[in-house]
């Protein structure tokens, strides 16, 4: 496949350390004790939370989630959260916290769709060009209030395709960019869309949200990520996107700009190995992979896994335990 070849964001490579991958010494992952868990507190200011699997699986809350929260804030820990699910903006993710009975700001969420309205405004997209959307009205919303123009979405979901002779697709050819995220309303209309544009608008950029792979879209059980339908577009035009969300360090910008922290004061605390804790890895954090979303133990510890957090334990309510015991 080829790559998109025009420079577009690079991470800053002042005023913060960044540990690339290969710098990173392959290590054994150790299992987070009271000790551990005392001294990973002392050495970070902040904590940074994925949200699926860690904080819920779907609509539910997870065990223990609220008092450790309470117990990092009481310690003067700076809380912020970092997710890949791009269906919701910011501002619906601060609605979904308080739902739950959490007081989280809209300040204190970094979500995916949001990354991919930023990348637009710090590459200077022209305002006279537009945005397709293949995915939910998180990307939508976070596009309009970033002030740029945008269509697709759910609206598209209802669309049809009928493959017969001589049938001709048109799309906009002022469409400046694709945005491809989670949707469950993909449909054979939306990959044509986004493939025409991509293909036949010259300069047209191609931007994914996330490549998850799968996520706990509903607390029963895995569904498929936005990765699936990236790949769908991405095979169809036979380009790589640009990744906006995790393990992109990207999002780390916005970040940084907002916490006058040194991201080696920072801990990632997430339940993907690909997505979270490379982003930790990535951005110089320390990294803490929990057991409550996707990842399981043996997946951890297999000969074949390349990625190893700094630590590893259950669920977050395990720090409440160990460092109250
Ligand atoms: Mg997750």
């Amino acid at each position: 496949m080829t790559r998109q070849t025009r420079e577009y964001w690079r991470p800053a490579a002042a005023g913060r350390s960044i540990s690339s991958r290969e710098g990173k010494k392959a290590m054994a992952e150790v299992l987070l004790t009271a000790d551990a868990a005392r001294s990973l507190v002392d050495s970070v200011d902040a904590f940074l939370f994925d949200c699926d699997g860690v904080i819920w699986k779907g609509d539910e809350l997870i065990e223990g989630v609220p008092e450790t929260l309470e117990l990092l804030r009481k310690m003067g820990k700076k809380i912020v959260f970092v997710t890949n699910n791009s269906r919701k903006s910011r501002k619906q993710y601060s609605k979904k916290f308080k739902a739950l009975g959490l007081d989280v700001t809209e300040e204190e969420i970094f979500t995916s769709s949001f990354a991919a309205a930023m990348f637009l405004k710090l590459n200077n997209f022209s305002p006279e060009k537009k945005v397709y959307v293949v995915g939910e009205d998180g990307i939508l919303e976070e596009l309009k209030l970033a002030g740029f123009e945008c269509f697709g979405g759910p609206e598209d979901g209802k669309k049809n395709i009928m493959l017969e002779a001589n049938f001709y697709f048109d799309h906009d050819k002022s469409v400046g960019a694709v945005i491809v995220g989670l949707d469950q309303y993909f449909n054979y209309y939306k990959m044509q869309y986004a493939s025409l544009c991509i293909r036949e608008n010259p300069g047209c950029l191609f931007i994914a949200t996330n490549r998850d792979p799968t996520g706990h879209m509903t607390p029963a059980q895995e569904w498929p990520g936005a990765g699936t339908m990236v790949a769908a577009v991405s095979c169809s035009v036979q380009k790589e996107p640009i990744v906006v969300g995790k393990p992109s360090s990207f999002l780390m910008d916005f970040l940084l700009k907002s916490y006058n922290l040194e991201t080696s004061r920072m801990c990632m605390v997430g339940d993907r190995l690909d997505t979270d804790i490379l982003f930790g890895q990535n951005t110089g954090c320390k990294t803490l992979l929990v057991m409550s979303g996707v990842t399981t133990l043996p997946e951890l510890q297999s000969a074949s896994n390349t990625v190893h957090p700094d630590l590893y334990t259950n669920s977050v309510y395990d720090l409440v335990h160990l460092l109250e015991s």
